[in-house]
């Protein structure tokens, strides 16, 4: 089967990759030698792992998007406090949130004393427990509808276990685990299992809850320099060479050159401004643009600027690449 528009129509706020693509550009323009490199490097990885890990559940999830909103990647306020779920989706019936956890070798849930453990074969390193995490976020997201005087509806949770070859281990109560955990795989069939028991007299609006929802999430302005206090000094501009890495590339005739390698390119400039927009500002002007990019004239900033459509704003004298008020 062709798996159309129609079939995602549904998911009305899809994952977005722009905290790990500000990641990929400031180590790409750092020096390995900067006090922040391994760090940064370290929580790359790992956030780089968490998100090919939350595609790997979406595919799944995306057979219930016919009949349901799906919202991924969601952040909501609540008392003051930031709350923000891998997935939420909402039916006729219940909202389901669906949290994504990236363990390799062997998760244990010992029920008895309501401990949970990884090995991944090295070492065993106790977690935070999952469910006791999930369990908040339910009590979080109710909060939220009560606070935003919106109907209390059933909501369900589930740890969905991304990588398939993770063994799940239960000691005590095995039922108990299986109700809420499951590798990614056999998520859908348990949601599916619950929607086919409960009749709600009241059909929930679920498209209207998920624009609802949509309208609270909170775009998270994370802004990774100042996190990590890199200065803008540390910062090395220049257009990188796509053939051989080299960044440094010069302007002749309209093309960028490589000194290196030799190679030739129209538009390598534009991978150095998306990396500007990502790291340090979403506008830019003329003077930094020439700075960061090498060049020699006002006149080809300007030009680059056109051909990369992007927004002036006038009162300002800068450039922006999104609507969005700086
Ligand atoms: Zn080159």
């Amino acid at each position: 089967m062709i798996a159309g528009k129609k079939e995602n129509e549904m998911i009305i706020k899809t994952r977005n990759k722009n905290e790990l693509n500000q990641y990929e550009a400031l180590l790409s323009r750092i020096r390995p030698d900067h006090p922040k490199y391994r760090e940064l490097e370290n929580e790359y990885a790992r956030r780089k792992k968490g998100y090919f890990g939350e595609k790997q559940v979406d595919y799944y999830l995306e057979e219930l998007a016919a009949e349901m909103t799906v919202l991924q990647d969601l952040s909501l306020s609540v008392d003051g406090k930031n709350m923000q779920l891998d997935n939420l989706l909402i039916s006729r019936h219940a909202a389901y949130i669906v949290e994504v956890k990236n363990y390799s070798g062997t998760i244990l849930f010992d029920t008895e004393i309501q401990q949970f453990t990884r090995d991944d074969g090295n070492h065993e390193v106790g977690f935070r427990h999952p469910i006791e995490q999930a369990e908040l976020q339910k009590h979080r997201l109710q909060a939220w509808l009560q606070d935003m005087n919106l109907p209390l509806i059933p909501i369900h949770y589930f740890i969905a276990i991304s990588e398939p070859s993770t063994i799940i281990k239960v000691e005590g109560n095995k039922a108990e685990i299986a109700k809420v955990v499951a590798h990614a795989a056999h998520i859908p069939n348990k949601i599916k299992k619950l929607e086919s028991q409960s009749s709600n007299q009241q059909p929930i609006k679920h498209q209207k809850l998920g624009h609802y929802l949509l309208q609270a999430n909170r775009i998270r302005a994370y802004n990774l320099m100042r996190n990590y206090e890199i200065k803008l000094e540390d910062i090395l501009p220049g257009v990188r060479c796509p053939g051989c890495g080299w960044l440094g590339m010069e302007r002749i005739y309209g093309a960028w050159f490589c000194h290196k390698c030799k190679m030739k390119s129209k538009g390598a400039h534009k991978r150095a401004l998306l990396d500007y927009f990502l790291m340090i500002s979403n506008t830019i002007n003329v003077t930094e643009c020439k700075r960061f990019l090498g060049l020699k004239s006002r006149i080809t900033a300007n030009r680059i600027f056109k051909s990369m459509n992007l927004i002036y704003i006038k009162p300002k004298r800068r450039w922006t690449i999104s609507k969005r008020k700086q």
